[in-house]
């Protein structure tokens, strides 16, 4: 599916992603992509909208096949990934297994892996670089917490984030990444940033990936992420810097994800 659309800035298709976390055990997963699969075949989907699900490791292969048996246009994504190809790195999953499941995108950078996981930059930027060898499509996650908004640190944080991991990469590298804005005080807060913000803090990033990619950043696609509904989703996908949503709790529930899914037709 190409990543290009005509009516949208830049020609960029949206992505909506549904980031499962800790949820869903392989038999709830298939029970939710059936009720998904069904919502989605009753009407087409906005033509400029792709959709990826992100499962638990758990039930990857389930949701694959789910998927497939449906026939309905979803991606399979994957939370995350290590950055290493193989080896002594007990409970670890690499990118080739998720490549060879058919997985497109990894979520990388998440600040819940940041936060819980010690996750650095170096580490994100190795991630970034295992998921680009296997031709899969990396998800960088960038944000700021609440003090560092409130202090004003909002875009020179996400400005360090994204040179730690986009720095010295090519044009063509930059223009195949999804960048997720999520600020961190509004993931699962219930407090979702607003559309003048998330439009913002969007087209600031887009203007630091002309800094490091150029012509490149056009085409980068850039989501928000934090509490998005199916309540909040429209006003989001009309801010022309913000190509799609990464949705977390609301993605769990089909109905849910479907609205938030066709808010942007
Ligand atoms: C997320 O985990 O990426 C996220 C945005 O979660 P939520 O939608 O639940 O805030």
């Amino acid at each position: 599916m190409s990543a290009y659309a005509a009516g949208r800035p830049g020609g960029r298709r949206r992505l909506v992603s549904g980031n499962w976390k800790m949820n869903h055990t392989h038999y709830e997963a298939i029970q939710m992509v059936h009720q998904l699969a069904a919502r989605l075949r009753a009407a087409p989907l906005p033509d400029v909208t792709d959709v990826s699900l992100h499962p638990a490791f758990t039930a990857l292969r389930s949701v694959q096949t789910a998927l497939e048996s449906d026939g309905v246009p979803v991606a399979l994504g994957a939370q995350d990934c290590h950055f290493e190809e193989r080896g002594a790195f007990t409970g670890e999953v690499s990118a080739e297994m998720l490549a060879k499941l058919n997985v497109s995108y990894v979520i990388v950078g998440h600040s819940e892996r940041r936060r819980y996981a010690g996750e650095t930059d170096e580490i994100v930027r190795r991630k970034l670089d295992a998921v680009l060898s296997q031709a899969m499509t990396p998800i960088l996650c960038v944000g700021e917490t609440s003090s560092e908004r409130e202090d004003g640190l909002a875009s020179a944080t996400v400005a360090s984030q994204l040179d730690a991991v986009l720095s010295g990469r090519s044009p063509e590298v930059i223009a195949g990444v999804v960048v997720a804005y999520e600020p961190i005080w509004a993931i699962g807060t219930g407090r979702s940033a607003s559309p003048d913000d998330a439009q913002e803090m969007a087209a600031h990033i887009r203007g630091e990936l002309v800094r490091l990619g150029g012509g490149a950043a056009d085409s980068v696609r850039i989501q928000y992420g934090g509490s998005v509904t199916d309540r909040t989703a429209a006003e989001l996908h009309d801010c022309p810097d913000v190509d799609g949503l990464l949705v977390g709790g609301a993605s769990l529930e089909a109905a849910a994800f479907e609205g938030i899914i066709r808010a942007g037709s």
